[in-house]
């Protein structure tokens, strides 16, 4: 089923136009990853997508429902979790309390803290840690969990593993994996095309805001991904 389905979605920045007539759609279970050079229009799809920023032409439609004038808050109760790049946690709660915060917004469904810090036992021994002394990959595991207490059906991460160290974004994907398992709908945008590629079911690339690559994962090579990434010709495929 298709949980997700974008029409034609615009949206700019002032008179800039950042994405450009988008067109795809996300089925129930899937892990998307969505890639594209700096710029290419990534942020501004996902915040669009959240309600944090305006469509300026085309539908969203969620559930079946079209998703126009619902606000971000709503979109959240609706079951669309969002983790903005630079994670946005208060850094002066702990991680409970910041796991807690966003747990207030919950839908009913299988996440609530404990079995949130059991998904993510890297996670346990730090509860009591304000997030302001957490590593980079510690932030951004809290950042993950923390969207996950709202029991999303759709969740979306921005820049899973910018900035941080090799360690670090191993125990990022570690938690991938529990999302993965647990039959969550994902889509994530990473710059690691290697990581991006081994997540996901599928790809979508984008290229100054447009897309050239919407592909099963399966059977992609390399080379094609390169070549939609750095736009040395379009390709569609699927
Ligand atoms: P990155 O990987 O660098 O985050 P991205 O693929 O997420 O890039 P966006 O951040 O969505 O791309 O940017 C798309 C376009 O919109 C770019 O041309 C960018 O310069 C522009 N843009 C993004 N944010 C703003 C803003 N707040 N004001 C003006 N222009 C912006």
């Amino acid at each position: 089923m298709t949980l997700l389905r974008a029409e034609n979605v615009e949206a700019r920045h002032g008179l800039l136009p950042a994405v450009r007539g988008i067109s795809f759609g996300i089925a129930e279970g899937e892990v998307l990853a969505l890639i594209g050079a700096n710029g290419a229009g990534k942020t501004t799809l996902l915040r669009t997508l959240a309600g944090a920023h305006p469509l300026t032409n085309g539908q969203i439609t969620y559930d079946g429902s079209d998703l126009a004038g619902i606000p971000a808050h709503q979109r959240v109760r609706r079951g669309i979790a969002y983790v903005p790049e630079g994670r946005r946690l208060f850094p002066e709660l702990t991680v409970e309390e910041n796991l807690l915060v966003a747990g207030r917004r919950a839908q009913p469904g299988p996440w609530h803290l404990e079995s949130v810090l059991a998904a993510f036992p890297a996670l346990g021994p730090l509860r009591d840690r304000p997030a302001a002394k957490l590593s980079g990959g510690q932030q951004q595991a809290t950042a993950i969990a923390r969207a996950l207490m709202t029991n999303p059906r759709l969740l979306m991460i921005d820049e899973v593993s910018l900035g941080l160290s090799p360690k670090a974004v191993e125990e990022v994907y570690a938690c991938m994996t529990v999302l993965r398992d647990s039959g969550a709908t994902v889509v994530l945008v990473e710059q690691d095309l290697g990581r991006a590629l081994s997540t996901s079911d599928r790809v979508v690339c984008l290229l100054e805001g447009r897309i050239v690559l919407d592909a099963d994962t399966e059977g992609l090579s390399r080379e094609e991904v390169v070549t939609a990434y750095f736009g040395f010709h379009q390709a569609r495929r699927s």
